[in-house]
């Protein structure tokens, strides 16, 4: 091989030199070097294409490089690559705006931030102050951030138990295929999960309740989409007892779901929304909340005691504005609801009909997960060792995968093609095959 390969050889050597890696134990890594990408498409050094399905961390809605948003990054480099935050600039009035456009009627200021967990914690930094109460009900299947606040309110099993939780309390949500409600159709999950949020937030005492901080649909906990009438009672008690609803769309936001907003599916409206991955595919970070007009008043005369350097950061700005603008005028998200219902509903459902592992499919849009089981009857999840041999099944066939627990999440670029899907659909049934020898 020529000197492309010795660059990926490079890059391989400097990384496990040098950088240290999120969620793992460094010394067993063995990263694939990406030296570029397009589309749903990424190569290594030596050419080879895999397609991402993972959307690498569910975040590049739009596909790898998109000519229009990386026009519009080098524009804005050209003009004014940074200014601080306190300055008007019109490129981060112009992604404000674009924005709220999307947003239900109401919400017509945006707060910028570098990413999704400061959007959480700015989001609840906001509910606290405009309620005058501390605690932050949230979901123990959940995934919310990194930072302070934002790690207390995920309820995630990697990190139990809750050791920081202060001002936050965890209530189970839906998940009518482990319920733990032991309901037998969605109406009696919905009906039970309500119920059960309900008697947490009367033992906590909702006079001390600032917000209830959910996914619209939980992404990396499961792709657990909410059961009909669940979110809207979820408004419901928000209202009844004078809790604000905070939805975070930042996995599920900006076409992911097929729509603009997941909860565009859900009949609800929020009154905070946090937001980063989709809203620009994160070729440069960002992140926001959108904010309800009596909330964002309640600082009109009143100091907001919070910010950040890069807060509406103009590359950033651009990003968004050219990526929402692409987003629309190229049907992207009228895609990715396509591609959902016509290709992945189907084409997912066929899998498990072929594949005894497979013990549910759900999700929408280019937004799915299979669960992977054992056994059917007792639903026991595949071990380690069946997602270890999924996986290099999956990347021998150079589709670049997102695992989690006993899952595969599907989730592609809302601009995946139907060829591109048909591959990964043929891909997945060969590794399954391959993993159940395992079992
Ligand atoms: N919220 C949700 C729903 C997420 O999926 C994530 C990241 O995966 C975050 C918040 C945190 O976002 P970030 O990694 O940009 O801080």
């Amino acid at each position: 091989k020529g000197p492309a390969s010795a660059d990926g050889a490079l890059a391989h050597a400097l990384d496990r030199a040098h950088v240290f890696h999120s969620w793992s134990a460094q010394a067993a890594l063995d990263p694939i070097a990406i030296a570029g990408g397009l589309g749903s498409l990424v190569w290594d050094f030596d050419g080879t294409s895999y397609l991402d399905f993972a959307s690498q961390l569910v975040n590049v809605n739009i596909g790898h490089r998109h000519p229009r948003v990386v026009a519009a990054i080098q524009a804005q480099a050209d003009v004014l690559p940074t200014v601080a935050p306190a300055n008007a600039n019109l490129t981060r009035g112009q992604a404000a705006s674009a924005i709220v456009g999307h947003a239900p009627a109401g919400m017509s200021k945006v707060f910028f931030t570098n990413g999704g967990a400061d959007a959480n914690e700015n989001a609840i930094r906001l509910a606290r102050l405009h309620t005058g109460r501390d605690k932050i009900l949230s979901a123990y299947r959940s995934y919310h951030g990194n930072t302070g606040a934002a790690v207390v309110a995920t309820g995630d099993w990697r990190r139990i138990p809750n050791e920081f939780a202060r001002g936050h309390v965890h209530f189970f949500g839906p998940y009518l295929y482990r319920s733990e409600f032991w309901a037998a159709s969605p109406e009696q999950e919905t009906e039970r999960a309500l119920r059960h949020l309900e008697h947490v937030l009367q033992a906590e005492g909702p006079q001390s309740v600032a917000a209830i901080l959910l996914e619209t649909v939980v992404g990396t906990a499961g792709v657990l989409v909410p059961p009909p009438g669940y979110l809207p009672g979820v408004r419901a008690l928000a209202d009844r007892y004078g809790v604000l609803l905070i939805l975070d769309e930042v996995m599920a936001g900006f076409g992911r779901t097929g729509a603009w907003f997941a909860f565009d599916h859900f009949d609800v409206t929020p009154d905070l929304i946090t937001f980063a991955k989709g809203v620009n595919s994160g070729y440069v970070p960002v992140g926001g909340v959108i904010i309800a007009d009596p909330i964002a008043a309640t600082f009109d005369h009143r100091v907001f005691p919070g910010g950040l350097t890069y807060s509406g950061h103009p590359l950033a700005m651009a990003s968004i504005v050219a990526t929402l603008d692409a987003m629309a005028t190229e049907g992207i998200v009228a895609n990715a609801a396509r591609i959902g219902a016509d290709l992945l509903a189907p084409g997912l459902a066929d899998l498990a009909a072929r594949h005894r592992s497979i013990g549910e499919v759900r999700g929408l849009g280019v937004f799915w997960a299979l669960e992977l089981v054992t056994d059917r009857a007792t639903r026991e999840p595949v071990p380690a060792a069946f997602m270890g041999a999924l996986k290099a099944e999956l990347m021998r066939r150079h589709l670049l995968p997102f695992l989690a627990e006993n899952r595969i999440h599907v989730v592609p670029p809302c601009v995946v093609t139907d060829d591109e899907v048909a591959r990964a659909l043929a891909i997945y049934d060969e590794a399954l095959t391959v993993a159940e020898a395992t079992l």
